[in-house]
């Protein structure tokens, strides 16, 4: 019963917040309804932390965000998503943003569970640089045009850039690679 109810209210809450957003962002949503046009793709972490449009700036329409524990690109889901991105949205930017105190990596440094495929997928990148945030990144930088055509493709034609940058959570500074 008490459980419900601390749902609800967190339920609530939501749907407050949510029309105070609808009613400010009004023109902006009518903007774009029919369409979006971002010219910046952002693969990062799921971290409650770590929210691109707050670090860069950015709102409606500006940024396509894919989330994803450790920002690792690797199955199919988030590939298919940042290959919209690029072949379809055509976006002339592409960053893999990596944060410090990623549990995610701290996970992995942790871990010896070699089933665990994302957990072995960051570790795999320990070899690249003594700071495992970073080194998770770089890994990634190199992995992701291997495992996509579609970007490889779009890199390799001048149409896209990939970069990749660690977002401090001690300071909010995001330093680019
Ligand atoms: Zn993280």
């Amino acid at each position: 019963m008490s459980e419900n109810s601390s749902i609800d209210q967190l339920i609530q809450d939501l749907q407050t917040s949510n029309k105070r957003y609808a009613s400010e962002n009004q023109g902006t949503l009518e903007k774009f309804v029919n369409g979006q046009k971002p010219k910046i793709a952002v693969l990062t972490c799921s971290d409650s932390r770590v929210i691109p449009e707050f670090i860069f700036g950015k709102s409606i329409g500006d940024l396509f965000v894919v989330r994803v524990a450790g920002n690792v690109p690797m199955d199919t889901t988030v590939l298919s998503s940042l290959e919209y991105a690029v072949g379809h949205l055509k976006v002339d930017l592409l960053i893999i943003l990596g944060h410090t105190n990623c549990g995610a990596v701290c996970a992995a440094e942790k871990s010896t569970d070699e089933y665990n495929e994302l957990l072995s997928e960051i570790r795999q990148s320990f070899t690249l640089d003594n700071n495992h945030f970073l080194s998770n990144v770089i890994r990634q930088l190199d992995m992701l045009p291997k495992r996509s055509n579609v970007i490889s493709k779009a890199i390799n034609e001048g149409k896209l850039h990939l970069v990749g940058a660690i977002y401090h959570l001690e300071d909010g500074i995001v330093k680019f690679l």
